[in-house]
């Protein structure tokens, strides 16, 4: 047996049929920007492995940082133990976060930092004496993870679980924000979505415990970008009728939007933050999520007191120390410029797309690129044309879409335009 039919008879990949898997490619190494193929063949990586290498692969401050760790302590347990690499990344965390937000959980993944966000907003209404504000409200189009509770407020459309509906928690769906991204905002509450979102509050507030959403940027769901001030009058609505806002920024965190977080287009602070993805740069899988003192507070003073969560693997040491050199890079190289440039070059090289007979819509914000198409498209049909394009990509829906490294320079940059916009062509 070949180590590739090993792998179509006996591994499951994401999202991909086990008896017709398609086309898989082999990946032998990273370097840079770029996948190194099994026979040498070299691809720009668009995707930053799933919007989570965002200084490339292997800069050697984090491959340091991990060796270093890993030859002192790879893990302990974190139940009655503490460590500096937990200290540490806490310590730059709240360097950057929104201030409100500062009492941190480390998880595994950003799935589970979702379940721990959900949970601690039911935990905290519990505290308080409203231990029926158990539900959630969020808007469509959304994502948030693949288990059981995060499925519940993915879309439930285009979120990937419409199978599982009967079996999932039921939550309340308001019409996604109209207003996009850099429109002229809509005082109307009717035409800017928020006389929709008012309508479920007021009707359910009773058994909501919390708002969650991604804030600016939704990823997955439907690479769709919408309208700060739509959050900022989310917020008020929320605090009127006593839930909390939990943005996920689990794809836009660290820069990915312009700002170091999506939050930061936005006056207000969402009450409970997710984060994950690019948190280690693309290293390994972590996740946090931080919650305001009024949060942690009520939890502790509630009955029982204790948040009941508690990973294995909680603030694993190795992901701690590559997490904190990941921040020690967004300290000290020019990221804003590096994504601003992106940006630019991005709307200029992806702008012809909108001619195309089969596009439905163009967008761009930070160092994300979205073309959208009126059909459906597949990443099996993308693959068959991925080595000929020198780049990797992965559409999914109706987007043909890229997230790439911040250091992705403008020559690789004008490769993946091209390659966007040729199988925008062919798709
Ligand atoms: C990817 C993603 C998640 C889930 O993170 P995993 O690490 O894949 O579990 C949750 N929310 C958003 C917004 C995401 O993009």
């Amino acid at each position: 047996m070949t180590p590739e039919d090993f792998d179509r008879t006996h591994l499951w990949h994401p999202y991909t049929n086990v008896s017709k898997p398609g086309l898989m490619h082999r990946v032998r190494s990273t370097e840079g920007v770029r996948l190194v193929l099994q026979d040498g063949t070299e691809l720009i990586d668009a995707m930053s492995s799933w919007w989570s290498a965002i200084h490339g692969y292997r800069h050697p401050n984090i491959i340091k940082a991990v060796k270093d760790q890993l030859d002192c302590m790879p893990h302990v347990m974190f139940g009655g133990l503490t460590h500096d690499p937990a200290i540490a990344l806490g310590q730059k965390l709240l360097q950057i976060t929104p201030p409100s937000t500062n009492r941190i959980f480390y998880s595994d993944s950003g799935s589970v930092a979702v379940e721990v966000a959900m949970k601690m907003a039911v935990q905290y209404h519990h505290a308080l004496g409203n231990s029926a504000k158990i539900q959630f409200a969020t808007i469509r189009s959304g994502y948030h993870g693949d288990t059981w509770k995060a499925m519940s407020v993915c879309d439930p459309v285009t979120g990937m679980h419409e199978l599982f509906q009967g079996a999932l928690s039921i939550q309340h769906f308001v019409e996604r924000p109209p207003i996009r991204f850099g429109e002229c905002w809509n005082d109307d509450p009717e035409q800017n979505g928020l006389a929709a979102l008012r309508r479920v509050l007021e009707k359910h507030h009773d058994t909501l415990s919390a708002l969650i959403l991604e804030p600016i940027v939704q990823g997955a769901g439907g690479m769709y970008f919408y309208h700060p001030e739509y959050l900022n009058q989310a917020r008020h609505l929320c605090d009127g009728f006593n839930l909390l806002l939990i943005f996920d920024e689990i794809a836009t965190g660290f820069g990915r939007s312009g700002k170091m977080f999506a939050t930061g287009h936005c006056t207000i602070e969402p009450d409970i933050l997710c984060l994950g993805k690019a948190l280690t740069g693309g290293t390994m899988s972590f996740a946090a999520t931080i919650a305001t003192e009024k949060v942690a507070e009520s939890i502790g003073g509630g009955n029982p007191g204790v948040f009941m969560h508690g990973p294995t693997f909680m603030a694993n040491p190795l992901a701690c120390a590559a997490a904190a050199a990941s921040l020690d890079l967004l300290a000290t190289t020019p990221w804003q410029n590096n994504v601003a440039n992106i940006e630019v070059q991005l709307k200029t090289e992806l702008g012809p797309a909108q001619d195309l007979p089969n596009v439905a819509d163009v967008r761009v914000l930070g160092a994300i690129g979205v073309i959208e198409m009126n059909h459906r498209v597949s990443a099996e049909q993308a693959h068959r044309y991925t080595r000929k394009l020198g780049v990797w990509l992965r559409p999914f829906g109706h987007n043909i879409y890229c997230m790439p490294p911040f250091v992705t320079s403008s020559d690789d940059l004008s490769q993946i335009s091209a390659a966007m916009l040729h199988l925008a062509e062919v798709l």
